[in-house]
């Protein structure tokens, strides 16, 4: 039965948690109360620093008074508006907004209420599109071993997660996959880009040439690939890839639901990396994780290829009853204006050598493998357990946990990506708790 005072323990029974362990959960829960700004209470009343945004996407800290205000009026005023053949004001002022932080050229804004949700999107917008201009040969999407496009069939199918892929039959057809960019011989302990491997962007070509490029529609990559252990792209890989793409006529598609809205240092990891996509993926930070919303930036000519037929035709036949929801929308607004007011789309950038700095000291310590880093995202990789992958980490996530730091763990990596508003003395208390949980595990 629920309870009515909030310290007590719910029932745990019905609830099946998602990509979670739940009989083990349940033997030991931890239960989230309370949010403020880089914290979180949990039900017995202990403080944790949060020292992961939520799920990589508190990015302007907890409960801020503004984003929660503007939610509160926009449920008073209009609580929801169909989105097909029907509008309200703010979807388009939202999607005005968002353009002016885009790169150049991503013009165009379709909302979605999730990031598996933009990357299905994507993936038929960038089939479509071949479609309504006459190249409906281009069928083929390839993805990225060790990608982590979300839960959906797309999104898995062009994923390179085993686990995420083996029970559910045989995906999509006519999906292929380049090579992962981990390369620890090496690139390990490399503080910010690693030098080495932009020739893997090479395996492209040899797709096209096995399949012929004018049967390609798109490759889909994480910028920095984030759940399978904070990958960053080799210098000049993407710079690589997005040459191969124009050369074939192949679209680009930036997966940014993990490194938009200020993660890597610039609005987009696009341009932190100066390398432009085609159509590009959001999530998380678009409402500071208030309100679930994502969205999909397409190119104009990708937009203007739909917009040719008879005016009354329905363009783009994809939806969801919830896109550009009002509530959505006031919270982006929200958490847009409380970005830009405190600079914090450009945060990672000013933090990026403490960050990393203080990361790369846990080199030498019990474990510790490799450490990966670029703006306030990073990845500590610890040598697996030789019986259990992934125990190891998981481990040093419980001790963290007890110390009151919030961490998270993918297979044997330590992934840290802690709200934009953190201080400098934040990141050394989550790293300090992290040393010490990785000398107990020794
Ligand atoms: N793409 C990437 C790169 C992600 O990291 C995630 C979630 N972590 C998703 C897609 C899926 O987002 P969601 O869980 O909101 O569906």
């Amino acid at each position: 039965m629920t309870s009515d005072r909030s310290t007590d323990t719910p029932s745990l029974d019905a609830h099946w948690m998602p990509f979670t362990a739940n009989r083990q959960f349940k033997q030991a829960p931890r239960l989230l109360a309370r949010a403020e700004g880089m914290h979180y209470w949990t039900q017995e009343g202990r403080q944790v620093l949060d020292g992961v945004a939520g799920l990589w996407c508190v990015n302007a800290g907890h409960a801020r008074p503004r984003i929660v205000q503007a939610i509160a009026q926009q449920a008073s005023v209009l609580d929801y508006a169909p989105p097909f053949q029907m509008g309200h004001p703010q979807a388009f002022e939202l999607a005005e907004e968002l353009v002016k932080l885009t790169p150049p050229g991503l013009d165009k804004v379709f909302f979605t209420n999730s990031g598996s949700e933009s990357v299905e999107t994507a993936l038929k917008m960038a089939l479509a599109y071949h479609h309504v201009r006459g190249e409906g040969s281009r069928t083929r999407l390839i993805g990225r071993e060790r990608g982590y496009h979300g839960v959906n069939f797309g999104g898995i199918s062009v994923g390179g997660i085993v686990g995420n892929r083996k029970l559910f039959g045989t995906l999509l057809s006519g999906v292929d996959h380049i090579r992962h960019t981990h390369d620890p011989a090496r690139n390990a302990f490399s503080f910010g880009q690693p030098a080495h491997g932009a020739e893997l962007a090479d395996d492209l070509e040899r797709l096209c040439a096995l399949h012929d490029a004018s049967t390609i529609a798109a490759v889909i990559v994480e910028p920095v690939a984030g759940s399978t252990g904070v990958l960053l792209p080799p210098q000049g890989y993407l710079q690589r890839l997005r040459a191969i793409c124009d050369r074939h006529g192949i679209l680009l598609i930036f997966d940014e639901v993990i490194t938009g809205f200020g993660r890597t240092g610039q609005p987009f990891a696009a341009q932190t990396f100066g390398v432009t996509p085609d159509l590009m993926t959001v999530a998380k930070g678009l409402t500071n994780g208030c309100v679930p919303m994502g969205a999909v930036f397409a190119k104009s000519a990708i937009h203007d290829a739909f917009m040719r037929g008879p005016e009354q035709a329905i363009e783009f036949p994809h939806g969801y009853t919830y896109s550009a929801h009002p509530l959505a929308c006031a919270a982006a607004l929200a958490t847009l204006q409380t970005y830009a007011e405190e600079n914090l789309l450009t945060r990672a950038s000013a933090l990026h050598e403490h960050f990393g700095r203080a990361l790369h000291a846990l080199r030498g310590l019990p474990h510790v493998v490799d450490v990966r880093n670029i703006g306030l995202v990073g990845g500590v990789e610890l040598a697996p357990l030789p019986d259990a992958p992934g125990k190891r980490a998981f481990d040093v996530f419980l001790d963290c946990w007890e110390q009151g730091v919030l961490i998270r763990t993918t297979g044997d990596t330590v992934a840290l990506s802690p709200p934009l508003i953190i201080e400098k003395a934040h990141i050394d208390r989550i790293v300090d708790t992290l040393a010490g949980a990785l000398r107990r595990a020794a």
